[in-house]
Formats: structure tokens, C-alpha cells, sequence
């Protein structure tokens, strides 16, 4: 039987670590601020939205949303965001994905100050990651690695497989785990016999987007098991992409879903607005 990795309960507990260090920052005189803007309706980019506020005030942080219509130009969206990267109350400023078809996602991220771009999607800080000189972490995976470090799991050495390659997710997961030690394959919807490498894997994570992809028999016996897929079914009831009846038995550790790798996801960007603050601070 595995031992399961907690997600809810490690993402409170460093919520209070970061509530503490916002409290000694801002008694200096930097709040640590977030500007959250969202363009459009979707209704799970609002949820995403409303949950990122309140994890603000929760650990104290000072925070500004911007809804805006889905009509919003691109030249409206850079104004804005010119407006907030001179604005010394905002240490991270995130534009919520998807964007409205008609905006280029990768020219409005361009526009953030890398140094406030706390989900570290610009071309500089992905590249800093790439060279292993992170400013600041990409929030999922950094989630990942906090709890595989938390509950205490060797990675020197381990075969860690990642299933999914997408640049929020899958791509950057590889390159932590190479940077603590692993020695990391990466699979896609293009892998032949996925299971071959799966069942290899001492570390998996399933970051694909297909409900329960992962099986029992696709896992090796003892391995750590991270699950990322948030899928939804037909009357809203959440899964992960590993069956977790099936592969719970077999694995050492595993994260369920919901209650994760989810919960890890904000406190990580809570964590890199404190970086940017305290980085403000002794500026
Ligand atoms: P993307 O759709 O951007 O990427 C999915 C990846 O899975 C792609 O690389 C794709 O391959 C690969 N893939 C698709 N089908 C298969 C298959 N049958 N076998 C192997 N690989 C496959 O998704 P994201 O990375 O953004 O998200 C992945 C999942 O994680 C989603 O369920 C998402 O909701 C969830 N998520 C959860 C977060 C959290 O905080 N818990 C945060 C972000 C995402 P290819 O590149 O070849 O197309």
C-alpha cells in the first residue's frame, strides 16, 4: 500500500512559512503584491482567478485583479501591463491562460518584466531554467519537486519518466528532475509503447490531460507515482490520468486527485511573488 502524498496539507503548511515572511516584509515596507488579469469569460480561468486572490489574502499579500471584456485589444492588455511593471505595490503580475484567440499569448507574456513574471513563462526565465540558474521556478512542477522533497524521496539516481512535454508542465518537470539528479525520459502522444517506459520508471509523472491513461500494469512496483491530470467528466466529477484503484497497490507514494499536485500549483506562485518582493526589498 502506498503512502500518500498530501498535497492539501504540505501546500497549508508552507502557505504559513510564506504568511510568516510576507508579515516580517511588509512590517519593512514591502507588501508582497500580485496583479492577477483575466480577459474574457472562460469559467475555469475564473475559478483559477477567484482562487488566486483569496490565496493572497490568506498569507497576507496584497493583490489587484483585472477582468477584462474578451473584445480587450492586444494594445489595451500591453498598456496595462506597462502600467503594473512601473508599479512598485506589484512584485508579480500573471495573465491568465487561455487568452481570447485573437491575442498572441507568447508577445503579451513577452511584455512582463521578467523580473514579475512570477509564473515563469517569459523566454528569459524559461531560459535561466534551462541553464539551471532558475530567477523563479514554474509553478507545477516546483510544487512536485517541493513535495518529493518534503516526504523525503531519494531522487539522485532514480529514473524519473514524465509523460507530457507541454512548456507549463512536462517540459520544465524534465528539467528539475535532471537538475536534482534523475535521470529523466520524456514521453509524448508520439512515444511507441509507452508502457515500455513507464514500467521503468522509479518517478512518474502524468501530466496528459487523459482521464486514468496511467494502468497498474504500467507501473513498476514501489515507484513514486505524481499525478497532474485534472480531468473532468461529463457531470464535473474530477480524475487524474493515473488510475488510482489500480496503481495505488503498487506504488510507494502517490498523489491523489484532487488534493495533490493541485493545491502545490498556487502556493508555488504565492512563493515566487515573495521572491520578487523580497528581491524588491533589498534593492
Ligand atoms: P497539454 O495538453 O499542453 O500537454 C499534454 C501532453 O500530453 C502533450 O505533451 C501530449 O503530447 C501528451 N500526450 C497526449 N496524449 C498522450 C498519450 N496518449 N500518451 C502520451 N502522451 C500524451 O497539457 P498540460 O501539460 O497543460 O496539462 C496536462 C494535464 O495537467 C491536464 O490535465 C491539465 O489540466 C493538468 N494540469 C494540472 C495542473 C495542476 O496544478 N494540478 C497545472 C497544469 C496542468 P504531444 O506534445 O505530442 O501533443
Amino acid at each position: 500500500m502506498a503512502q500518500i502524498i498530501d498535497g492539501k496539507l504540505t501546500s497549508a503548511q508552507i502557505r504559513e512559512e510564506i504568511k510568516a515572511e510576507a508579515a516580517t516584509l511588509t512590517a519593512k515596507g514591502t507588501q508582497p503584491g500580485l496583479a492577477v488579469i483575466i480577459v474574457g469569460e472562460d469559467p475555469a480561468s475564473q475559478i483559477y482567478v477567484r482562487n488566486k486572490e483569496k490565496a493572497c489574502d490568506e498569507v497576507g499579500f496584497y493583490s489587484e485583479k483585472y477582468a477584462l471584456p474578451a473584445e480587450t485589444t492586444e494594445a489595451e492588455l500591453t498598456a496595462l501591463i506597462e502600467k503594473l511593471n512601473a508599479d512598485n505595490k506589484i512584485h508579480g503580475i500573471l495573465v491568465q491562460s487561455p487568452l481570447p484567440k485573437h491575442l498572441d499569448e507568447k508577445r503579451i507574456v513577452a511584455q512582463i518584466l521578467p523580473c514579475k513574471d512570477v509564473d515563469a513563462f517569459s523566454e528569459e526565465n524559461v531560459g535561466k531554467i534551462t541553464l539551471g540558474t532558475p530567477r523563479f521556478l514554474p509553478c507545477t512542477p516546483a510544487g512536485i519537486m517541493e513535495l518529493l522533497k518534503r516526504y523525503n524521496i531519494e531522487t539522485k539516481g532514480k529514473h524519473a519518466v514524465v509523460v507530457g512535454r507541454s512548456n507549463i508542465v512536462g517540459k520544465p518537470m524534465g528539467l528539475l528532475l535532471l537538475g536534482a539528479d534523475c535521470t529523466v525520459t520524456t514521453c509524448h502522444s508520439r512515444t511507441v509503447d509507452l508502457a515500455k517506459y513507464t514500467k521503468d520508471a522509479d518517478i512518474l509523472v502524468a501530466a496528459v490531460g487523459k482521464s486514468k491513461l496511467i494502468k497498474g500494469d504500467m507501473v513498476k512496483e514501489g515507484a513514486v507515482i505524481i499525478d497532474v491530470g485534472m480531468n473532468r467528466d461529463e457531470n464535473g466529477k474530477l480524475s487524474g490520468d493515473v488510475d488510482f484503484e489500480q496503481c495505488e497497490p503498487k506504488a510507494s507514494y502517490i498523489t491523489p486527485v484532487p488534493g495533490g499536485v493541485g493545491p502545490m500549483t498556487i502556493t508555488m506562485l504565492l512563493q515566487n511573488t515573495l521572491t520578487s518582493a523580497k528581491e524588491a526589498a533589498n534593492k
